[in-house]
């Protein structure tokens, strides 16, 4: 049989993890990287990364090269607090011994550079500056057309997967191929600003946080605050704040470091230890405070053509408040896979016809979606939750939150998110 060509856009966790299972099988595959390199940097900051995540790791035989690397940290529960300091309660948050794989702090870069690395060893072609631009897709395949290095390149192939994050240009071409208006990603009305410090920065903050107590999260009337350490030697430590902010145009979110943490400062500075602290020594730290409006692409209609088919943020921006984000990417990434499988195994044709593949692109749409669409609604929940309250509403929330914690919440309660196993998953090593 020819092999199927096909090109993944974008190397973020859920194409690089696509082009990695997408390797196993008779295809050829390349992926088109609009960044210039893989270098790697904490501009991505912190990121949770679950049990159901780290089982899609392991289906590529990279569970444990995650777990080994410097940064990272086991979070079997979260520590709540309000901003006065009164203790919430302790929520389960994924432990190894419930699912196999430990929920873990790490950051986003890390994954990535796991991901990337095996990709380079199994000599997955990945073209970094190469910035697609559009796609026309016919009966017998997708025209692919980028930049790369200055020049104007294209390629056809037999199939295309759109990983290129919430501001897809893939999704575009879908919506157009369709003739249908691509609905754009939309803003919550909350931002997150943070940044990273070393935990000895501040006298006594090791024995706030610890390997005993790795991931803090203080709820107040005017917004959110967590932290978090991610390296193994607990000597560093994630910090960021939530709250609501106005729409900004794209490139006025970041702002000069004195004006970005004026703000952090205006709704933090009386909140109890170490919140204030942390935000005055942000204040003198090198780390350039980083901001992420959170924008989110919710219920698509449309996740394909018969050629093109979007995975991870480009089909399902999730908010970040459910920490889940990185895991459907992946989980995205194993399950399309499968499906190619089956149908690689099950044919005897040489060329795979448009109707073969659409077959296969609608039952992923049809499986996922409603698992993502389910975790995109808690995690609007969670959001609101972060949005500023009354004094009356506050101290409801604070009396709920004691109560749901300490009585009625159990282990199981995400047994769902962190306990699912991607369909086919052990049977690609
Ligand atoms: C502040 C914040 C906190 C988060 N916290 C968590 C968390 O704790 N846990 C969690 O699981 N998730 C979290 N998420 C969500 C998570 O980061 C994303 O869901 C996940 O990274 C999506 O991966 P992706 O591969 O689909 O997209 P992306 O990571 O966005 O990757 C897309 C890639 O495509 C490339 N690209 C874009 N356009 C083009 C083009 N035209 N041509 C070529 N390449 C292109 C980009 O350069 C990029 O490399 C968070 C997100 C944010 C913003």
């Amino acid at each position: 049989m020819s092999k199927l060509k096909i090109i993944v856009v974008g190397s973020g966790i859920g194409g690089s993890a696509a082009a990695l299972f997408l390797s196993r099988l008779p295809v050829q595959v390349t992926i088109l990287e609009s960044r210039p390199t893989r270098s790697a940097s904490l501009a991505g900051a912190v990121l949770n990364f679950s049990p159901n995540g780290m089982a899609v790791l392991s289906g590529l035989g990279l569970a444990d090269t995650i777990i080994q690397r410097d940064n990272g940290i086991e979070v079997p529960a979260i520590s709540m607090y309000d901003s006065s300091g009164s203790f919430l309660g302790k929520v389960p948050h994924g432990s190894k011994e419930r699912y196999g794989y430990p929920s873990l702090m790490t950051t986003r870069w890390d994954i990535h550079e796991v991901l990337l690395e095996d990709a380079e060893k199994r000599g997955i072609k990945v073209r970094y500056g190469a910035k697609v631009r559009a796609l026309q897709e016919s009966e017998d395949g997708v025209v692919v057309q980028w930049s790369e290095n200055g020049e104007d390149k294209e390629s056809k192939v037999d199939l295309v997967v759109g990983a290129d994050g919430i501001w897809s240009v893939v999704r575009q071409s879908v919506y157009d191929h369709i003739k249908s208006p691509c609905p754009q990603p939309t803003y919550n009305g909350l931002v997150g600003i943070g940044g990273m410090l070393k935990v000895a920065s501040i006298s006594n903050l090791d024995k706030f946080i610890n390997h005993e107590k790795p991931v803090v999260m203080i709820h107040g009337r005017n917004g959110f605050f967590g932290i978090t350490l991610y390296d193994s030697k607990a000597e560093n430590v994630g910090w960021w704040s939530t709250h609501e902010a106005p729409e900004k145009a794209e490139g006025d979110w970041q702002t000069p470091k004195e004006q970005t943490l004026s703000e952090v400062k205006r709704r933090h500075s009386n909140w109890a230890f170490p919140v204030s602290q942390i935000v005055t020594a942000a204040e003198t730290d090198d780390f350039e405070p980083m901001v992420w409006p959170s924008y989110e692409v919710d219920n698509l209609k449309y996740w394909h053509t018969n050629r093109m088919i979007l995975i991870g943020d480009a089909a399902h921006a999730t908010p970040p408040h459910a920490g889940q984000g990185a895991s459907q990417a992946l989980e995205d990434a194993a399950y399309l896979a499968h499906l190619l499988r089956q149908l690689l195994s099950s044919t005897k044709l040489d060329v795979l016809t448009a109707m073969e593949l659409r077959s296969v692109l609608s039952a992923f749409q049809e499986a996922r979606q409603k698992r993502v669409n389910e975790i995109i609604a808690e995690a609007n929940k969670r959001g609101d939750g972060k949005r500023e309250l009354s004094a009356i509403g506050m101290f409801v929330k604070k009396w709920s939150m004691k109560i749901f914690f300490t009585f009625i919440m159990k282990e199981s309660w995400l047994d769902g998110w962190f306990g699912y196993e991607v369909p086919g998953i052990h049977e690609w090593l």
